[in-house]
């Protein structure tokens, strides 16, 4: 039966990290596949204005669609914005269309800004799907998007490219969420790192590893995301690599990463604020 994994308590995981091209979004998708490959029902809400994440799940994301837009301005309920996913009956998504470009600056004046994909998120259709998994992915920025995302989640899950300079602005976001964690969200916390884009032939891939599982501790997975070409030729057919290439390194090292995931704990505290 591949609904025995249910777990106990639903999870909100936020895929963070201000810099763009770290793989956010190809985590967040090929995550929630490899979760749904297990029997668990996933929920992508895509705040990233490029709707990538959208696009790999094969859900509409053209103008008009309802959207993480409307949602974040009140306009609709979200079970009117979820879709499902044509790859799997367990992925679902909230699509983000262009007009969440501009959502940014429309929050700033509305009240209750930063808790807006929270209350869209306390709604019964999560109960109704049997959601046991929602995962945001975010925009390549600290703004208002972000922030929404780190109010609304409990866990943080950074991915970190093993590459010159990955460390770069990590301490800035770990001081956004501390601050949101103080002032927003006590329960929130870095539950989780991925290594991602791994190239084993390079010194530095390992320096960069040893430095982040140093920083991180047993955040860090141990699963390595190793770079690929598979990996990034299966957005460009709407896929995530699981169903463009299931054999393949790239879809192998994500089945471990949501294998490990479901068995660790969500509550560990650790790596966050050091
Ligand atoms: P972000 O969401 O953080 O901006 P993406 O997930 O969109 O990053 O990844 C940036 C680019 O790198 C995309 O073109 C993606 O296809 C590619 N990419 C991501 N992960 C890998 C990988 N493991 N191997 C090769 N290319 C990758
Ligand atoms: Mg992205």
């Amino acid at each position: 039966d591949v609904r025995m994994q249910k777990l106990t308590k639903r999870r909100v995981m936020t895929i963070a990290n201000q810099k763009g091209g770290v793989g956010k979004t190809t985590t967040t998708v090929n995550l929630a596949a490899a979760l749904a490959l297990q029997g668990l029902s996933v929920l992508v809400v895509d705040l990233d204005p490029q709707g990538n994440a959208s696009t790999a799940l094969g859900v509409d994301h053209r103008a008009e669609t309802p959207s993480t837009y409307e949602l974040l301005l009140g306009e609709i309920k979200i079970r009117d914005a979820i879709q499902r996913s044509p790859h799997s009956n367990l992925m679902y998504c909230v699509p983000a269309t262009i007009d969440l470009a501009g959502a940014e600056i429309e929050l700033v004046s509305m009240v209750a800004r930063e808790g807006r994909l929270k209350t869209a998120l306390n709604d019964s259709v999560l109960d109704e799907l049997q959601i046991d998994f929602v995962m945001i992915d975010c925009p390549p920025s600290l703004g208002l998007l972000t922030v929404n995302a780190l109010v609304a989640a409990e866990e943080v899950l950074i991915p970190i490219q093993c590459e010159y300079y990955a460390l770069e602005g990590v301490g800035q976001l770990l001081r956004n969420i501390a601050l949101v964690q103080a002032h927003l969200n006590p329960a929130l916390h870095v539950s989780t790192v991925l290594l991602t884009m791994y190239d084993g032939r390079t010194k530095l891939a390992d320096q960069v590893a040893d430095e982040v599982r140093t920083h991180f501790g047993d955040a860090v997975l141990k699963a390595v995301i190793p770079r690929s070409v598979k990996v990034s030729e299966a957005p460009g057919y709407g896929m995530t690599v699981l169903d463009y290439d299931p054999g393949s390194r790239g879809a192998m090292s994500y089945l471990d990463a949501g294998r490990e995931l479901v068995v660790r704990s969500p509550g560990d505290p650790v790596g966050s604020g050091r």
